[in-house]
């Protein structure tokens, strides 16, 4: 039983729809950047009766899923359900695409991570890394790639490590431009972005385009999805040994068919199915707009209580803010406080921990929760 929410007065926000019976009373709103706050009537979609995977009942939710999903990527392109966290993606990207050599593009924790799957899944890889906190630049990657040793490279969309946006449309027209550019597979990690920061499949030409249900898209963790290229899906039929969950020639051949080779994690289906309809009721232009209104609002606020921004000036993140502790406060020490208004931050990640604090503002947060955040937050800075 969390007392500390009866005590912390007009700074708890109770959820008004929960009434669920099976839930605890306890409640921290989570402004961290994964898993981020999920609405009641999403949780509840959860607990519908369960239905098997090959009964026309569970065809027809991934029918009515499949649109809603491709209007998110911004994609006609195949679009995959994977029941696995966005880790598992990341192994899907290499293991179908890379042929020869990856170039990894690595500017933080999560990048660095994404390198490390194509290592050890056999891939012959080089790193191009540029100081954390720092973009990558369209420049950057078509000098490396220049050499043509590689066939695919890998980059983050949204390193949410450090709050940093990497410019993803440059970058891949830079790719697409070079001699070559072409064939080259561009394998997008937009986890923390796809659903709250603006990017597009299509449009941007990409390959991969990769993200997980409990970052922007506000859902409970399990889930992932990706959008694959008609090139991406040629050139995995010429790469030997993609493995067997994560063959996306399988995967395909299934979800043509509103279905996947193995069991899929169905209670989340209910739930993705039924937040898609609201994603696209907010549309995703004022979904974006609303993100990128979040980010300057909390950009403010730190500033204004004397914080520097960690993130290269023009590329803050629209879906997480990560600032420096240049005043040496305790992070710990204000997590613990916020705890007691019923809400949580981020410490920094890895390295960055008690050196940076990151504020999530993805997916359903709404800018009057974020003032709620900030009035307990000056609770304890004053
Ligand atoms: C959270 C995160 C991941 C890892 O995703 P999981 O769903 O936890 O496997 C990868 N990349 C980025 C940028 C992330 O924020």
């Amino acid at each position: 039983m969390n007392t500390s929410n009866q005590n912390s007065g007009e700074l708890s926000s109770p959820r008004v729809s929960d009434s669920s019976p099976v839930r605890s009373s306890a409640h921290v709103k989570l402004f961290i950047p994964g898993p981020t706050e999920v609405r009641p009537e999403i949780l509840d979609a959860q607990t519908q009766w369960m239905i098997g995977h090959r009964m026309p009942e569970c065809i027809d939710l991934v029918g009515q899923i499949l649109p809603k999903l491709s209007q998110v990527f911004f994609t006609k392109q195949t679009v995959l359900i994977s029941a696995s966290s966005g880790t598992g993606l990341w192994e899907a990207a290499v293991r179908n695409c890379v042929g020869k050599k990856v170039l990894t593009c690595v500017n933080g924790a999560f990048a660095s991570r994404f390198s490390d799957v194509a290592e050890m899944n056999g891939k012959a890889i080089e790193i191009l890394e540029v100081p954390w906190g720092q973009p990558i630049l369209p420049g950057q990657v078509v000098e490396r790639l220049s050499s043509g040793e590689f066939d695919a490279v890998t980059v983050v969309h949204n390193e949410t490590s450090t709050g940093v946006t990497s410019p993803i449309q440059e970058i891949a027209a830079a790719i697409r431009a070079m001699p070559g550019g072409q064939d080259i597979m561009i394998l997008v990690d937009s986890v923390s972005g796809l659903g709250g920061a603006h990017i597009e499949m299509d449009a941007w030409d990409l390959d991969v385009l990769l993200a997980s249900s409990q970052k922007a898209f506000a859902l409970p963790p399990g889930i992932s999805f990706c959008a694959v290229s008609d090139r991406a899906m040629a050139k995995a039929k010429t790469v030997p040994a993609r493995g067997y969950y994560f063959d996306f020639i399988s995967l395909a051949k299934s979800i043509a068919k509103n279905q996947t080779p193995a069991t899929p994690a169905v209670s989340l289906l209910f739930a993705l199915d039924r937040q898609l309809d609201d994603m696209l009721a907010e549309g995703m232009e004022q979904r974006f707009a609303r993100h990128l209104a979040m980010r300057d609002r909390t950009l403010d606020y730190l500033r204004g209580k004397g914080f520097d921004i960690f993130a290269a000036k023009g590329y803050e993140s629209p879906t997480v803010s990560c600032a420096a502790n240049n005043l040496g406060i305790d992070i710990s020490g204000l997590n613990k406080y916020l705890r007691a208004h019923g809400m949580i931050i981020s410490n920094g990640y890895g390295d960055l921990k008690g050196k940076t604090f990151r504020i999530a503002h993805m997916g359903d947060t709404q800018p009057h929760e974020l003032e709620e955040l900030f009035a307990a937050m000056d609770g304890f800075l004053a």
